[in-house]
């Protein structure tokens, strides 16, 4: 076996149907009295019934959290902490509003309880994104991990078909990346194919029967596991090409991964076998990237960067972009290669390589 180096992340788990009303007992744990409320706008009844749960304990809410984590928006919300005097920041959706509770933490040091809504990930990482004038930049500092995560599939019942599809392969991604990262060990590589696995089989049950409890806690795990890989082991090509994507083209941020993902991992499959082998057997398919391409197809996800408004000559730029200060990858980013790779990831063509 290879030597590796393996950072536990220190983050406490409650995974279960009806988590969420132990909420108040996991602010007395951490000795936390006045939680200020975030979600989004959508989510904000969600996030008042959360609010009339806890009681005295919710000292308000602030239900304006926006994709990419804009710097204004953190800063209305540090006004609304400071009004409130909260002790601690409980964040109810997905990976926009979790990204403004990790923006709270990161310049008040409150702790943090994640109650994810979708599988983006975003509750088991210790990265932050942030946009200032229209710039996204990412940080990794264990000061944004959530001390505590809830996982309440209840939660996840109304997440839109649409999303749920796109949010598990977005998680996908994650895990994939992690089985071949610079830095890979034996256990978050573990942790990779069941959560890989988790999601695969429970999407297409889910684009069925949204409403199927077994079905959305499978995948509530499965984004639970491949989120704890993303935070856990670096990032390669799949990772850089939709941060260039999502940052520069204002692409929509599971959509993209949804389409980038068959591509990218086709690209390095040459250079990661024994990363291929393991997805063979947690996807149960002899191509792992045509797979991954057939179920996006399937349940009726974009599959094509120009189905989300991007314009074919964007692409010269993309592909500038791409190759300038490249992440790590196990296959030398090459511009010609990145430049098919993006081409046939905006037309939608069936990745050709297994
Ligand atoms: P999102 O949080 O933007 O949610 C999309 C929409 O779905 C919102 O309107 C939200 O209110 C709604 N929604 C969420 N859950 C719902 C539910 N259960 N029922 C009904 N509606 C629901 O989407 P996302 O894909 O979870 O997050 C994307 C953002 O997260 C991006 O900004 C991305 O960069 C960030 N992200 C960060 C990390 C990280 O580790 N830092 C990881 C993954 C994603």
């Amino acid at each position: 076996m290879k030597s590796f180096v393996y950072d536990a992340l220190p983050s406490r788990i409650v995974f279960g149907k009806g988590a969420i009303e132990s909420v108040g007992d996991e602010m007395t744990r951490l000795d936390c009295k006045r939680a200020i409320v975030l979600s989004t706008h959508e989510q904000q009844a969600a996030a008042r019934q959360l609010a009339s749960q806890l009681g005295t304990f919710a000292v308000g809410l602030f239900p304006h959290a926006v994709m990419h984590t804009p710097v204004e928006v953190t800063d209305l919300a540090l006004r609304v902490v400071e009004e409130l005097r909260a002790d601690c920041v409980i964040s109810l959706g997905g990976g926009s509003t979790i990204g403004l509770g990790k923006a709270i933490a990161l310049r008040t040091d409150l702790p943090q309880i994640a109650i994810p809504t979708t599988y983006a990930g975003s509750e088991a990482t210790p990265i932050l994104g942030e946009t200032e004038l229209g710039v996204k930049r990412t940080q990794r500092t264990l000061k944004v991990l959530p001390e505590v995560v809830i996982y309440d599939v209840n939660l996840t019942l109304t997440l839109p078909q649409g999303l749920s599809t796109t949010s598990g392969i977005n998680a996908i991604a994650h895990a994939v990346e992690a089985l071949y990262a610079k830095d890979a060990n034996p256990i978050i590589s573990a942790l990779a194919v069941q959560g890989i696995a988790s999601l695969a089989k429970a999407l297409p049950v889910i684009a069925e029967d949204a409403a199927n409890e077994e079905a959305r806690a499978s995948a509530l795990f499965g984004a639970w596991a491949c989120g704890t890989c993303l935070g856990s082991v670096g990032m390669s090509l799949h990772h850089k090409l939709c941060h260039v994507l999502g940052g520069t083209f204002d692409l929509p941020h599971s959509e993209t991964h949804t389409i980038v993902l068959p591509h990218a991992l086709a690209y390095n499959a040459s250079a990661v076998p024994e990363a291929m082998t393991r997805l063979q057997e947690a996807l149960e398919t002899p191509e792992p990237a045509a797979y991954l391409f057939d179920l996006a197809w399937r349940l009726g996800a974009p599959v094509a960067l120009h189905q989300m408004g991007m314009l074919e000559q964007s692409l010269p730029r993309a592909v500038d972009l791409a190759v300038s200060s490249p992440y790590w990858n196990p296959r030398p980013v090459e511009r010609t290669a990145i430049a098919a790779l993006l081409a046939d990831a905006f037309h939608g063509r069936r990745p050709r390589t297994a």
